[in-house]
């Protein structure tokens, strides 16, 4: 009698908790089939770009927690009610979702990615909150928030439309939830590394967390961001165009915001933004696009 791991060191009390080097390596393989599970299960390709996006979120739940956000934002922040303002943002909110289905066909048709975009799921509302900070957001489900410090950097009205254009693609886009998702598999992963070293040193354990930690911001988060922020940029150009704005004012926009975010600003492997001039080429590049798309819809000629 007696168990086996007595006889053979190394074996059977361990079982199924088999180590080398002491690396839980079952844990680690668990975890990878489950990504992979969670993976196949939970992509569909996104509307206006036709990317694999990973997200397990419906789009009434991702638009709750805009909710939630946006009358905590709103909570915390002054807004500003009379004057010029709030109606100018609200004629430029209004026209860039007018556009917005209007757009959607035409990549659609274009360069054939689906036109899947619940509309219905959106309930557009715009505030101007007074405060020095150079920023906007559209929370999911179509929460617009301008905030009175960007006003100066944008200019004028063609440039804040590309800004405002550019978040509300972001909620097109379902970029939030697809944030999520991925926020959600960096945090298993964590957990199962962390399992699978338990009983490694502990110091060594610090730096293998650590190493993993920075690859998947380097690897993973940062990437994806970059990408988010180029189909914001790409889809917010069309929505201007489309509502007749002059699409060409978001290169010197790009260039302000630049300058407004000073010289310290990190470089773009670092970044969730891309660098300004990687930016600018890519708007030059899709600008010919917008304005044929601003053509096409109707609008009266640039000068
Ligand atoms: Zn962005």
């Amino acid at each position: 009698m007696g168990i086996p791991g007595e006889r053979f060191p190394g074996y059977g009390r361990q079982g199924m908790g088999q180590r080398r080097g002491g690396v839980r390596w079952w844990v680690l393989v668990l975890a990878a089939l489950y990504f992979g599970w969670y993976w196949f299960s939970h992509q569909q390709e996104a509307a206006f770009t036709g990317r694999t996006q990973l997200i397990d979120t419906s789009i009434e739940e991702e638009a709750q927690l805009g909710l939630q956000a946006w009358q905590e934002t709103l909570a915390q922040s002054e807004t500003v009610r009379g004057g010029p303002l709030p109606e100018q943002v609200s004629t430029i909110a209004r026209r860039l979702v007018e556009v917005g289905p209007a757009v959607e066909q035409y990549l659609a048709k274009a360069h054939g990615v689906p036109a899947t975009t619940r509309w219905d799921a959106f309930q557009w509302e715009v505030a101007v909150i007074e405060s020095p900070q150079v920023n906007a957001f559209c929370l999911p489900g179509g929460k617009i928030a301008v905030y009175t410090g960007i006003i100066p950097v944008a200019r004028n009205e063609h440039a804040l439309a590309a800004i405002m254009g550019h978040e509300i693609a972001h909620a097109l886009l379902r970029h939030g939830a697809e944030r999520m998702a991925q926020q959600k598999l960096v945090q298993i992963g964590q957990v199962a590394a962390s399992m699978s070293i338990g009983d490694m040193d502990p110091r060594q354990q610090q730096m293998v967390m650590a190493a993993l930690g920075a690859g998947a911001r380097y690897g993973l988060v940062l990437p994806f961001s970059r990408d988010h922020e180029t189909e914001a940029d790409r889809v917010g150009l069309m929505l201007a165009a489309a509502a007749c704005y002059d699409p060409r004012e978001s290169i010197g926009l790009w260039e302000r915001m630049g300058q407004a975010s000073g010289g310290g600003a990190p470089p773009e492997f670092m970044s969730t933004h891309p660098a300004g001039a990687t930016r600018i080429q890519q708007l030059q590049a899709w600008m010919p696009e917008a304005l044929a798309l601003r053509e096409a819809s109707g609008c009266p000629p640039l000068p």
